[in-house]
């Protein structure tokens, strides 16, 4: 795999199952692309087992038939989304699972895309632990990444942000925003891929609502009642780690 090109603005996105970046960060991609970043989506299953429950209800579906579809779907959000590369690991889902060599994989991809920043989910996430470990498993690839002993002669991954997306039930998983996004000059694109997550239709709403919601937050972090800037649709993100500036 082609490693970027120096001073190329790029992002990398881990999704444990194949939609969870199009509810929770489709916005930034989309966004982000617009402002010229590359934006590389890894999607570690297909969410075929445990996120695939309206296509189970059809008659005589195998899993086969439920990782095709939910690939489809995938590749479908992502040309919406201008996402410039869609990797699938296709580890199983309900549970992931990980092992050495796809975390070979995972740090070969890393090195390769020189992410600016990265992405994933929750720290925690006692609903659905293949998002919490996806994240444990997203750290130990960023760490190996930045090893100079690790595969030499390789480029060597600086320090990119990660940015925590949105988890369903905030409350539960100990997830704090710190960051919010103004997505309202691509919410289009982000709802038609949401709209392409036909398996999944009871979420489409319900992250329309969260989007107007964290709007309402940008704004009222943005200048309150002393003039806010007005957002209609926003992501919000928890960083993972500091930021260096240089004036506060
Ligand atoms: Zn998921």
């Amino acid at each position: 795999m082609e490693t970027a090109l120096p001073g190329q603005k790029t992002a990398l996105v881990v999704s444990a199952h194949a939609a969870d970046f199009v509810w929770r960060c489709g916005g930034a991609i989309a966004l982000h692309r617009r402002l010229g970043y590359d934006v590389t989506v890894a999607c570690l299953s297909f969410g075929e087992r445990g996120e695939s429950a309206k296509l189970w209800k059809q008659q005589g579906m195998t899993l086969e038939r439920v990782k095709a579809d939910r690939r489809r779907e995938a590749e479908a959000a992502a040309r919406v989304l201008d996402v410039h590369d869609i990797r699938f690991f296709d580890l199983g889902d309900y549970p992931l699972d990980f092992g050495a060599e796809t975390r070979d994989r995972m740090v070969d991809l890393i090195r390769a895309v020189q992410p600016t920043f990265m992405m994933s989910h929750s720290l925690w996430d006692p609903y659905n632990t293949d998002h919490m470990n996806t994240t444990r498993f997203v750290l130990e690839c960023r760490m190996i990444a930045q090893a100079w002993g690790h595969n030499p002669g390789q480029k060597v991954l600086g320090a990119p942000q990660l940015y925590l997306f949105e988890p369903h039930q905030t409350e539960q998983m100990g997830w704090k925003p710190d960051v919010f996004l103004d997505i309202t000059e691509v919410w289009d694109k982000k709802r038609a891929a949401i709209e392409c997550m036909e398996g999944q239709e009871h979420l489409w709403h319900f992250y329309t609502n969260v989007a107007e919601n964290r709007a309402n937050h940008f704004q009222r972090n943005s200048g309150g009642q002393a003039g806010g800037r007005a957002a209609k649709y926003a992501e919000a993100f928890q960083s993972m780690f500091p930021r260096t500036v240089d004036e506060l």
